[in-house]
């Protein structure tokens, strides 16, 4: 038997034979990118998965930020979520642009929208939260917010490929969001992302900047950048496309067994909304102390099991911020020091998940 390391996720891959068959279009079309026929196919048929109007595929989620931030021409201050990936802050810094850190809900683990007002000032353009794990932000309060001091909202919707809230999508809500196609994520196309943009402007202007902002050979209009997704990858993408909600299924119940295993325990978990249709991207616990997750973190790594500490360090203290930028956020920072993601991916044994419960519960009485 083949020994296999448990990673926090695994690359779901189609069929060899699938990518091998797209392949032959793009031998046949001799054309491998500058949007051609399989981008642009991806991009319609993602528009009809996720229920969006406006969608432009991009070489990363990172990008897909940067363009975001510059296509709205945000300026200035830029409030943001400490609880996040590191590109959620980097993308902000990376466009000249300063993060202002806002803590984040105890029980929801995305920006605290009550602690947003006191952030804002005359140098405030804009809102870039995260729907972490891919649970939704307040969205309703956010955008009462950004219509009352008249600045624009950026979600970074990296975990929430095919989340649904209130019936519609949540890439419907704010003026843009973000995707992230990466290899870990539950949609891929090896590296890639995408910009959702409520406005037609928005989704016009993004997509000139994201093909170095000209059109044709003699209509240079604006400082663009190179962040055209290639035909290779929108293969990938569309072979996996049609995999998702088995993908979102078999990982529901990967969750659903650890909910039995931990349903007595003290480890917290994120609190989900009404009216809200969850992806399983992951699987976060929060134990009660530092000491406890990482005693955790180390008797499942001694088995050859990998959680990851998703999301540590709490991006307000980043090393290389500068040291106005460096406010508490003693929530964040406190779920960060605690928090573990475990594995969760189609092809886990329910074997393995009652291991990696029995051995975190063994943990807790420490
Ligand atoms: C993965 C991720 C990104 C970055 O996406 P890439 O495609 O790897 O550039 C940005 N934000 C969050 C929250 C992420 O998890």
């Amino acid at each position: 038997m083949r020994y296999e390391l448990i990673g926090v996720t695994k690359t779901s891959l189609p069929p060899l034979n699938s990518y091998i068959e797209k392949l032959h279009d793009i031998w046949t079309s001799n054309q491998i990118t500058n949007n051609g026929l399989l981008v642009q196919k991806l991009r319609h048929e993602l528009k009809s998965f996720l229920d969006v109007k406006n969608l432009i595929p991009v070489a990363n989620g990172t990008i897909a930020l940067q363009l975001a931030i510059r296509g709205m021409g945000l300026k200035g201050e830029i409030i943001t979520t400490p609880y996040s990936y590191v590109a959620t802050t980097n993308a902000i810094l990376w466009e000249g642009c300063e993060p202002i850190f806002v803590d984040i809900d105890k029980d929801t683990f995305c920006i605290d929208p009550e602690l947003i007002e006191s952030a804002i000032t005359e140098r405030t353009s804009a809102i870039l939260a995260t729907h972490v794990y891919g649970y939704p932000c307040d969205v309703s309060k956010i955008e009462n917010i950004a219509k009352k001091y008249g600045i624009k909202v950026i979600y970074d919707a990296a975990h929430a490929f095919g989340v649904r809230l209130n019936g519609k999508s949540i890439l419907e809500y704010g003026n843009c969001s973000t995707l992230s196609f990466h290899a870990t994520k539950i949609f891929h196309t090896a590296e890639g992302g995408a910009v959702i943009s409520k406005n037609e402007k928005d989704d016009q202007k993004i997509f000139l900047l994201s093909k170095f902002g000209h059109i044709g050979e003699e209509n240079y209009l604006d400082i663009g950048i190179n962040a055209k997704m290639s035909e290779l990858h929108a293969a990938l993408g569309l072979v996996n496309l049609p995999m998702i909600p088995q993908i979102i299924l078999e990982r529901s119940k990967r969750a659903a067994w650890y909910d039995e295993y931990f349903i007595n325990s003290k480890l917290q978990r994120p609190l989900e909304p009404k009216g809200f249709d969850y992806n399983y991207a992951y699987y976060p616990i929060v134990f009660s102390t530092h000491e406890q997750m990482m005693a955790a973190k180390i008797a499942l790594n001694s088995k050859d099991i990998h959680p990851r500490r998703y999301f540590f360090p709490s991006l307000n203290t980043l090393p290389f911020l500068r040291t106005e930028l460096l406010r508490p956020c003693p929530i964040s920072e406190s779920l960060a020091s605690r928090v573990l993601c475990l594995p969760i991916y189609g092809g886990l044994n329910h074997s393995d998940v009652k291991k990696i419960a029995a051995t975190i519960l063994s943990c807790l009485t420490v």
